[in-house]
């Protein structure tokens, strides 16, 4: 396959070590990945998708094949305004794969040329999400270990944005 490029969707909410580890092992297979930050008026998220994206865009700036944009709608549909022939999604526990698992098979039935493709964690993240993050940071935990130097600086103190 010439030109592989492929979305790695989420609420980034905020993006975590755990997310970046994904983009940067994903990075080194495909040569382009757009990274699709969710909007969603629906979903009420801790950041403003502004601020989402501004963090995501910080977290990946050391990886030169990474663009990072917003999306709503149908998640096929963005993938084939980018020319993209993959989803990245990222597989922690068990409990993540029946979410997955439904997605994927909706996505493909809905373009069978998108292939979804899951990075299973590194073990140092496979317990890390970012509604854990949020608690931990809320009260006042240290989080250092956990995100990007951007997102520490910007939950340092705990506040809402
Ligand atoms: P969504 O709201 O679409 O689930 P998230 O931002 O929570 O968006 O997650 C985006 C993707 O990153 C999902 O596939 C999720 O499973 C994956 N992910 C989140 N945290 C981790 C982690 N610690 N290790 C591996 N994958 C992760």
């Amino acid at each position: 396959m010439k030109n592989k490029i492929a979305i790695c969707p989420g609420s980034f909410d905020p993006i975590t070590n755990g997310h970046v580890d994904i983009i940067e092992r994903a990075s080194k297979i495909f040569d382009k990945i757009f990274i699709a930050v969710l909007e969603n008026p629906d979903k009420e998220s801790f950041f403003s998708l502004t601020e989402r994206l501004r963090l995501v865009k910080s977290s990946v700036s050391h990886l030169k094949n990474i663009e990072v944009e917003s999306f709503h709608g149908l998640l096929v549909e963005y993938a084939r305004r980018v020319s993209a022939k993959a989803i990245i999604r990222g597989l922690r526990a068990v409990s993540d794969f029946e979410y997955e698992f439904q997605m994927a098979l909706t996505n493909r039935k809905m373009d069978a040329e998108l292939e979804t493709i899951f990075f299973m964690t590194d073990h140092k993240y496979s317990y890390l999400s970012s509604s854990y993050v949020k608690q931990i940071a809320v009260l006042g935990g240290d989080i250092k270990d956990f995100v990007p130097p951007a997102v520490l600086k910007k939950l340092k103190g705990g506040k809402k944005q």
